[in-house]
């Protein structure tokens, strides 16, 4: 049961007498909790809506367009309360935020209605059986979890919550149902990292095609661990699993020590390139510029031309570098699983 707090003028509700204070009971016979309801319920050409106005109980009949709005408002956006995360993780972002910041900065969310209309990261640890199987049923689709590991000890462990290890299971049903998915591990140096990260990355490449991507982002502290940013030892793991999977790495490597050298030797590589194009882009500038006032009453046009030319190549050249890689978002040889090296808030 959900209060209505406005009724637009001349809509659909409005034209059917549905007043501001009424209460909402259900759609089509389903009752609504929450916006996901009452969106998908309310995707026909006849809503049938059960209204609860102070004693009375009565039904409310409007015929429209499937996808047509009829102008109810409410409270919240969401219908409902925001839930909150029931884990207190070792790294959590939020205890780490400074103290007076906006109040609603501090709020912890973790909610799978958030996950589809905003893009929030999940834990997927206060969802119960009944909420997976609506998400299933409405095919709310993408969900984004926050994994850390797919080992269910040690997420018990990061998370502080005996569910954590158990609610993995909801990942493969998400999947198996064609739900899609995008994951995010916060990596914590030597917790989450090395074999446990190769662990976890395979685990997940298994659930390819559903799961589209994976972000690693690098926990600067965590509870119990040093105050320190990530070093190369704590992608270890990533840097494996990805070496392993793109020939032009593979190609230079034999073992685990060969591959991490190639990869910090690419590191230096791109360092170089990008500084050498910046001193060619400089001096083209400077070139240009000189060119610019020599020809500036004979040949404008060409000149912004050339200039565009070459910062247009720069561009290019610095995306094949990063592609080739395999860190860029379209890099052609991941094929187990889109990987990105993104930051980004959530749980
Ligand atoms: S990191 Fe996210 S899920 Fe973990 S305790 Fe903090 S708010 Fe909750």
């Amino acid at each position: 049961m959900v209060t209505i707090t406005g009724v637009l003028p001349g809509s659909f509700a409005d034209r059917a007498g549905i007043k501001t204070d009424d209460c909402l009971i259900s759609v089509n016979g389903r009752e609504i909790r929450d916006v996901l309801d009452y969106r998908f319920f309310l995707a026909e050409t006849t809503v049938v809506l059960q209204i609860h106005r102070g004693p009375e109980l009565f039904d409310v009949t409007i015929r429209k367009g499937m996808y047509d709005d009829i102008g109810l408002e409410f409270e919240t956006p969401l219908m409902d309360k925001k839930h909150s995360c029931e884990n207190k993780c070792i790294f959590c972002f939020i205890d780490q935020l400074p103290k007076g910041l906006r109040k609603s900065l501090y709020f912890k969310d973790d909610d799978s209605r958030l996950s589809f209309l905003h893009g929030n990261y999940i834990t997927l640890t206060n969802l119960k059986q009944r909420d997976v199987d609506r998400i299933i049923e409405m095919h709310i689709s993408p969900v984004n979890v926050s994994v850390h590991t797919t080992n269910p000890e040690l997420r018990v462990m990061m998370m502080k919550n005996k569910r954590a290890g158990e609610v993995l299971d909801y990942i493969r049903q998400f999947a198996e149902a064609g739900i899609k998915l995008r994951g995010q591990i916060v990596l914590c140096r030597g917790v989450n990292d090395g074999a446990e990260l190769d662990r976890t990355m395979r685990d997940l490449a298994q659930y390819y095609p559903a799961l589209e991507s994976v972000s690693i982002v690098p926990a600067k502290s965590a509870v119990g661990i040093p105050w320190e940013s990530a070093t190369e030892n704590s992608m270890t793991g990533f840097s494996t699993f990805v070496s392993n999977r793109l020939p032009c790495c593979a190609a230079n490597t034999g073992t685990a020590n060969k591959r991490h050298k190639a990869a910090a030797s690419s590191k230096l590589r791109i360092c170089l390139f990008i500084l050498l194009s910046s001193l060619l882009l400089f001096v083209a500038c400077k070139y240009h510029q000189k060119g610019y006032h020599r020809n500036s009453n004979q040949n404008n046009r060409h000149q912004h031309h050339h200039i565009n030319g070459g910062d247009l190549i720069f561009h290019l050249d610095i995306h094949r570098q990063v592609t080739a890689l395999g860190v860029g978002a379209d890099a052609p040889n991941q094929q187990a699983v889109g990987v990105d090296t993104v930051g980004g808030a959530g749980n």
